[in-house]
């Protein structure tokens, strides 16, 4: 992208000060306060809408909110203009520690992965947009994809006409370069006994 050349162009050509040399910064940028494993589905809590870009970003929490925490994190969105590519709170903030966002998400970046498989055993969230996170006037899936894909993720008619392509996951038909393993083994869940189907993909170079 364009803008982003430019910047780095720009930066790359100047003398700057100490902390602002590219290599520098990608090192303070890599020192995460959030840990790696914390930022999956299922420790998705809550939501929080960038105040620049309006897309829904995921609060990611080892455990859910005691009621304290709600309020406060009310407070937070309520009173804080949250933006994506920030912090959630401030280090000396009481949930410095507890509430995490994808730091490195940008206004530019879509919505994440997380938020469509969390929004599965959540009530009364919607279906975003994938590239700019609106919650209506979605496109059709082409039948094909339909046919080939487990997940297609939606896509507005405005991102459709800004030349965007589905956003799609998980093949499910074989091709030369995958096979499917399928296994099959049985659970007990209660006295229940069901079989599970586990699929594995491997790809061949
Ligand atoms: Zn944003
Ligand atoms: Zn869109």
């Amino acid at each position: 992208n364009d803008d982003h050349y430019a910047a780095f162009n720009s930066v790359h050509n100047t003398e700057t000060s100490e902390p602002h040399r590219p290599s520098l910064v990608i090192a303070l940028e890599s020192a995460d306060h959030v840990s790696k494993g914390l930022l999956i589905n299922t420790k998705v809590q809550t939501y929080i809408e960038c105040f620049q870009c309006g897309k829904l970003r995921c609060i990611y929490s080892e455990r859910t909110l005691i009621s304290d925490e709600r309020q406060e994190f009310g407070l937070i969105e309520n009173e804080m203009n949250y933006t994506c590519d920030s912090l959630l709170v401030s280090e000396d903030h009481i949930l410095y520690n507890k509430l995490f966002v994808r730091e490195k998400i940008t206004c530019e970046l879509p919505i994440e992965l997380a938020y469509y498989s969390s929004i599965s055993h959540r009530q009364g969230l919607k279906q975003l947009c994938y590239w700019c996170g609106v919650d209506g006037s979605f496109a059709d899936p082409q039948e094909n994809l339909v046919a080939k894909y487990k997940f297609i993720f939606s896509y507005c008619i405005w991102c459709l006409k800004n030349g965007k392509n589905y956003f799609c996951q998980v093949e499910i038909k074989t091709n030369k370069k995958k096979e499917v393993e399928v296994t099959m083994f049985n659970l007990t869940i209660g006295r229940k006994k069901c079989k599970i189907r586990s699929l594995v993909l491997i790809c061949k170079k």
